[in-house]
C-alpha cells in the first residue's frame, strides 16, 4: 500500500490516534497524533500492530491474532511507545466495511483522564474526611457550648424562682432570653452539620395535629403580641386529628418561619394556615402557609434565601441578628419529608413562606377526639380509666384536673418519668409523658403548656431541657397544689 493514505482520508490532523493495518498486521498508515504520541517519525509504517499493542495482538505466521472484538465497542488497551514505555488508551477497532483486508484502530490517550479521575477520587476522599472531621468538631464544640449555656439558664431560672426586685428580674429575663437564643443557634448548627453529613433521620410518630399547632402558637404568641402584631391561625377541618410524621421537625420549620415573620414584621399581622392538599392511599400532603405584612424581600434576594449562611444583606444581619441557617434547614427538612418550600414576597408589603410535607394518615379507629370521653377517649386515657375502675377509683376524679386522685396519679407518673429520663430510657419516659399529658388535659393553660414543652424535650431526648422543663412543670403543679389545698 502506498504511503498516500493521508491524502485519501482527512484524518491526518485528527486529535485521535489513527492506525491502519492489514491482514498481516503490518501498519500501513499512522496519522500525526499516533506518530507523535507513540514517539515515531515516519518509521511507524511497516511496524507490526503487536509492536504498539503487545497485550492485545499476537504476531503469528499468517498475520495476527487477537481476542479483542472488532466493532464499535470502546476498549481500554495499553499502547507501547517506541521506547517501550506505555500508556492507557480508549480504542475502537474496526474492520474496513469494503472487506479490503484493512483494519483501523482509533485510540485516545486517556492517561490524563485516568490521572484526573484518580485525582478526583483522592480529592473526594480527602474532602469526605475533612467533612467528617469538621462535623465531629462542630458536634463537639456545640455540645461543649450547650453545657455552660444550660448551666447559666438553670441558675437564672432558680434566681427568678426565688423572687427578685423588678430591675434584677428584668435583667435576669434578658439573660434567660439570650440563653434561649443561644440554644437555638447551637441546635441549628448541630442540625445543619447533621443534614450536611447526611446523618439526619426523621422519626415519624403518631401525634395530635392541632395540639402541635397550639404548641407552636404558644411558642410565639407572647413575642408577637408584645410587638403589637395580630396573629391568626386557620386549620382546615380536612386534616384529621392525628397524623403520623416527625412532629418535632414540623414544629421546627414552623418555629423558624414564625420567628422570622415576627422578627421582620414591624406592624400588621402574621397568619398561619394549614391545609390538606392531597391524599394518596394512607399518605397525605399537608400544606402550611406563614404570611406576614413585614419588610419583604427583594426579588433578586429571594433565590439566595434557602442557601446556607445566606442573609439578605449585611445591614439586615446587623439589625436583626441570626445565622442564615434557618431557612436552609427548613428546606432540607421539608425535602426530607417529601415536600418543598417556596417564598413569595414584595418589598415593604410582606412575605409568604409556604411548604408542603407528606404525612401518614391514621386509620379511622385511631382518629379519635380528645374531648370525647368513654368510648372515644385516646388509648392511653382509656387504659388509665380502666385501671382506675379496676382499683375501685372514680374514673371521673382521675380525669378531672386538680382533684387529689388526679394529683396523686400525676405525682406518680412524673416521678416514674424522671426516673426513666435518668436512666435514659426515652421510650418509657415518653409513655409516662403521654399519661401526664392526658392527666393535665383540663389543667390551666400554663400547666398544659409546660407539659407540652416537657413532651417536646423528651421527644428530642434532650436531657438538659427535660430536667429544666420538668422542674418548671413540677413548680406549677406544686404552686397550684398549694392553692387547691388552701381552698
Ligand atoms: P436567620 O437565622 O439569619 O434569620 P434564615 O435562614 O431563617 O436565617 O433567614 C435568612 C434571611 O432571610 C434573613 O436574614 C432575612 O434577611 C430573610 N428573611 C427570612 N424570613 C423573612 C421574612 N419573613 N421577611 C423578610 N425577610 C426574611
Amino acid at each position: 500500500m502506498e504511503q498516500r493514505e493521508d491524502s485519501i482520508f482527512p484524518i491526518e490532523e485528527a486529535l485521535e490516534m489513527i492506525l491502519i493495518f492489514d491482514r498481516a498486521g503490518e501498519i500501513s498508515y499512522a496519522n500525526a497524533a499516533a506518530r507523535q504520541k507513540l514517539g515515531y517519525d515516519n518509521d511507524l509504517c511497516k511496524k507490526h500492530i503487536s509492536d504498539v499493542f503487545p497485550n492485545t495482538f499476537r504476531a503469528v505466521e499468517k498475520g495476527f491474532e487477537s481476542e479483542c472484538p472488532f466493532g464499535n465497542e470502546l476498549q481500554n488497551l495499553v499502547a507501547y511507545r517506541k521506547n517501550l514505555t506505555c500508556f492507557p488508551v480508549e480504542a475502537r477497532l474496526v474492520q474496513d466495511a469494503a472487506d479490503s483486508g484493512r483494519y483501523i484502530c482509533m485510540a485516545n490517550d486517556i492517561l490524563e483522564k485516568e490521572f484526573l479521575s484518580r485525582e478526583i477520587d483522592r480529592i473526594k476522599q480527602e474532602a469526605g474526611q475533612a467533612m467528617k472531621v469538621k462535623s465531629e468538631f462542630v458536634a463537639n464544640v456545640t455540645h461543649e457550648l450547650r453545657t455552660p449555656v444550660n448551666g447559666v439558664l438553670g441558675n437564672v431560672r432558680e434566681l427568678l424562682e426565688r423572687g427578685t426586685d423588678g430591675e434584677t428580674e428584668k435583667s435576669l429575663r434578658l439573660v434567660e432570653r439570650c440563653c434561649d437564643d443561644m440554644n437555638k443557634i447551637i441546635n441549628n448548627i448541630l442540625d445543619f452539620s447533621k443534614l450536611e453529613a447526611g446523618k439526619f433521620t426523621l422519626e415519624p410518630r403518631r401525634f395530635h395535629f392541632r395540639n402541635m399547632l397550639d404548641y407552636v402558637r404558644a411558642n410565639h404568641i407572647n413575642r408577637i403580641t408584645e410587638k403589637g402584631l395580630g396573629f391568626f391561625m386557620t386549620v382546615s377541618p380536612q386534616i384529621p386529628e392525628y397524623v403520623i410524621g416527625d412532629e418535632l421537625r414540623i414544629v421546627q420549620i414552623l418555629n423558624n418561619l414564625l420567628s422570622n415573620a415576627q422578627k421582620f414584621t414591624p406592624w400588621g399581622k402574621i397568619t398561619l394556615e394549614a391545609v390538606r392538599t392531597a391524599q394518596v392511599n394512607d399518605r397525605m400532603e399537608l400544606f402550611f402557609i406563614v404570611s406576614d405584612t413585614g419588610i419583604g424581600i427583594d426579588k433578586g434576594d429571594r433565590d439566595k434565601l434557602f442557601q446556607s449562611f445566606s442573609q439578605v444583606d449585611a445591614s439586615i444581619s446587623r439589625k436583626y441578628g441570626g445565622t442564615g441557617l434557618g431557612l436552609n434547614i427548613c428546606k432540607q427538612l421539608a425535602e426530607l419529608m417529601g415536600g418543598q418550600i417556596e417564598v413569595e414576597s414584595e418589598k415593604n408589603k410582606g412575605s409568604t413562606f409556604s411548604f408542603s410535607i407528606w404525612v401518614g394518615a391514621c386509620e379511622d379507629g385511631e382518629t379519635v377526639s380528645q374531648q370525647d370521653d368513654g368510648k372515644g377517649a385516646a388509648p392511653a386515657m382509656a387504659a388509665l380509666l380502666h385501671t382506675a375502675e379496676e382499683n375501685g377509683e372514680n374514673p371521673e376524679n382521675i380525669r378531672k384536673y386538680g382533684t387529689p386522685e388526679n394529683r396523686e396519679k400525676l405525682k406518680k407518673n412524673l416521678s416514674k418519668l424522671i426516673l426513666s429520663v435518668e436512666m435514659e430510657n426515652w421510650e418509657k419516659a415518653e409513655m409516662f409523658m403521654e399519661t401526664v399529658r392526658q392527666l393535665t388535659e383540663e389543667a390551666p393553660r400554663e400547666v398544659k403548656r409546660a407539659a407540652l414543652r416537657l413532651k417536646m424535650a423528651i421527644q428530642k431526648e434532650n436531657y438538659e431541657k427535660v430536667t429544666a422543663e420538668f422542674e418548671e412543670l413540677n413548680n406549677f403543679l406544686q404552686s397550684e397544689g398549694d392553692v387547691l389545698h388552701d381552698l
